[in-house]
């Protein structure tokens, strides 16, 4: 091997860019540098814990882990070292000078679109080693990669302009040593107190020991003091831990600046053994709708970190629920593809969700404020849940909240509980109405006889509503009924108001002849109507037939679907049908007819095939 082959790199575009939004934007906050440059050798001293289980030499006898840091003056150095996993020549290159992160290009974009909330963003984002620049001016990073020979240090040094360079070193001890060189005017972070603070601030849940070096005038020596508490939180006793301690905890699990909305920790004991602790956050990450969002729980196998985000042991419904679980049945070696055919997992992770069923049903009841928030973050991935999650459907259905005509506003609060406990006498079934925005679902004419008899519908909006109506079958005995399809409950409401045959004028019964003659197979059926009072028509859909929001979504997948055929009805009080009634031409009846069924499809729809051929017609008439 050549020693002292020194190379110069370009940073990749993506890390230049993050460099300079960070420089430029997190002025405010500059000790973050420290959680994250703490945070990555805690990571490294997982990692080698982790990897020494199978190769144990890799500890160099030397298996007392510890991060320290030291503080010198007068060169105005800040140093961070480890001896955790370390890093070869290769990974400095991959790690240093590149950024891994899925989504990192989509996250970029979005920090420029908003500008004002950029440092919040960031902090979520997790800006990582690069935020050592924003309070220095050179960065020097020696390091080895653990089990390899002094010789094959690499030293990575960087004034986070655009360039970096990588020489080999000699390097006796494993590990990383971070030096910041520190700019002139962030001297504050050469003050032993200073740095304890933020320590204590950002890293007491760290699970190593984090030194710092002090300097004892009396005895003119330095020694080392442990400064963080480096228990791990989740094995003590829950009388022992406070709510803040809790709450710190998920800052520093997460990343996220605010306290979460509720959380559950437990010790189980039993068949299976393990701890979990679970948090509702109060703010979707900002990679939730990402396809390659990476969720899932941090893993620990009796008290050793495995893994970061496993997926295994939650549903994609709840894939906002963050947090940890340690177990004490996996094996150390557990692999992803172990995990995912476990019966270990399966057995968690059914526990585990009910868990977190519990605890939004808990969040509900505790509180309204908090559960508003909840809904408003993660109600519409909760949604998910009724198509993935057969087994547990009414448990989810009670969490699901909805608009209603009653309810009179956009935002959803409305429980099924609280709907069925406020329903008509002689009302059998919950009913509902999807559409494509909230206004068209609160006026659609569907809903006339309804509001007419006081009945209550649930008015939903969402693209995910007409999909997940597909599984919420019924409630607590009640079925769910979509007001746009026929429906013989509605007779029950409408007894007294339905139309007799023989109480009909026999100019309506003609009147229905003509229509179904001229449309012909163009609809199903054409049919009087008690449904309506202010609308002279409607479009109803089959019992058994696919609504119209279902049709759109198919079409919107791209998917080709069946002609929908709906029943024409039509309201026989109305004063427009009473004048049609009347009209003897043939050609001019069509007309109107044409007209009528026109609008019923608007109305059904929201768009119509032809639009110009309904304008033109409506004007031709109105000219008349
Ligand atoms: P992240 O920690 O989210 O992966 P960072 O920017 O903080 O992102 O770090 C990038 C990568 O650099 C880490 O994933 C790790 O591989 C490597 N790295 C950083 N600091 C250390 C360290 N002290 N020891 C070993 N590897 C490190
Ligand atoms: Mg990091």
């Amino acid at each position: 091997m050549t020693t002292q082959k020194k190379e110069v790199y370009n940073f990749q575009s993506e890390v230049k860019q993050l460099l300079h939004l960070m420089i430029h934007s997190l002025y405010s906050n500059k000790e973050i540098f420290l959680r994250e440059l703490i945070s990555n050798a805690s990571d490294a001293i997982d990692k080698l814990r982790f990897e020494s289980i199978s190769s144990p030499l890799l500890y160099e006898n030397d298996s007392q882990t510890k991060v320290q840091i030291s503080i010198n003056k007068a060169q105005r150095t800040l140093i961070i070292s480890d001896n955790g996993i370390g890093m070869t020549r290769k990974d400095t290159i991959e790690n240093l000078g590149t950024i891994a992160k899925s989504g990192t290009k989509s996250f970029l974009q979005s920090l420029e679109k908003q500008q004002s909330k950029k440092n919040e963003l960031i902090g979520e984002f997790g800006v990582g080693f690069y935020s050592s620049f924003i309070v220095s001016e050179k960065v020097c990073v020696r390091t080895r990669y653990a089990g390899t020979k002094p010789e094959e240090g690499t030293l990575w040094e960087s004034s986070g302009e655009g360039e970096y360079n990588v020489t080999n070193i000699i390097k006796k001890t494993r590990g990383t040593e971070i030096t910041l060189f520190l700019k002139k005017e962030e001297e504050e972070f050469l003050e032993t107190w200073r740095i304890k603070n933020i320590i204590s601030k950002y890293s007491d849940h760290i699970t190593v020991p984090v030194n710092i070096q002090n300097y004892d005038e009396k005895n003119k020596t330095y020694f080392w003091e442990q400064i963080n508490k480096a228990k791990a939180l989740w094995t003590l006793n829950k009388s022992s831990i406070t709510n803040d301690e809790y709450k710190d905890f998920y800052k520093h699990l997460t990343n996220d600046q605010n306290d979460p909305l509720i959380w559950s920790h437990n010790h189980v004991e039993g068949n299976q053994e393990y701890i979990s602790l679970l948090y509702i956050p109060k703010k979707a990450a900002w990679d939730i709708w990402n396809r390659d969002n990476k969720h899932g729980l941090k893993l620990y196998v009796k008290r050793v970190y495995i893994m970061d985000n496993s997926q295994e042991f939650l549903p994609n419904y709840l894939r906002f629920v963050r947090g940890l679980i340690d177990s004490s049945d996996l094996p150390l070696n557990v692999s992803r593809e172990i995990l995912q055919d476990n019966s270990i997992t399966t057995n968690i992770r059914k526990a585990l969700t009910k868990r977190s069923l519990k605890i939004l049903d808990k969040l509900s009841k505790d509180s309204n404020e908090k559960y508003k928030t909840f809904w408003n973050q993660f109600g519409l991935v909760l949604k998910e849940g009724p198509a993935e999650d057969n087994e547990n459907l009414s448990k989810i259905a009670n969490l699901l909240r909805f608009a209603s005509i009653k309810n009179n506003s956009a935002e959803q609060t409305l429980s099924l509980e609280e709907y069925i406990s406020n329903m008509h006498e002689k009302q059998e079934k919950i009913y509902y109405i999807t559409a494509d925005s909230y206004i068209s679902a609160k006026n659609s004419p569907h809903l006339e006889l309804f509001k007419k008899n006081n009945i209550d519908v649930l008015l939903l909006s969402d693209r995910i509503d007409e999909w997940m109506m597909n599984y919420l079958v019924e409630f607590k005995g009640k079925k769910f009924q979509s007001i746009s399809k026929e429906d013989i409950s509605l007779n029950k409401l409408t007894e007294d108001k339905k139309i007799k045959n023989n109480e009909l004028s026999k100019e309506m019964i003609e009147f229905l002849k003509r229509v179904k003659k001229f449309l012909g197979n163009q609809v199903k059926d054409v049919r009087l109507t008690y449904r309506l009072t202010e609308t002279p028509c409607v479009l109803l859909s089959d019992s058994n037939e696919m609504t119209t929001q279902m049709a759109k979504l198919f079409s919107a997948a791209g998917q080709s679907i069946p002609e929908l055929k709906y029943i024409f009805e039509i309201n026989p009080k109305h004063l427009l049908i009473k004048k049609i009634c009347l009209i003897n031409d043939e050609i001019e009846f069509k007309e109107w007819i044409k007209l009528l069924l026109d609008q019923a499809f608007l109305a059904e729809r929201g768009n119509l095939e032809n639009p110009h051929e309904f304008i033109s017609r409506m004007n031709k008439l109105l000219i008349q």
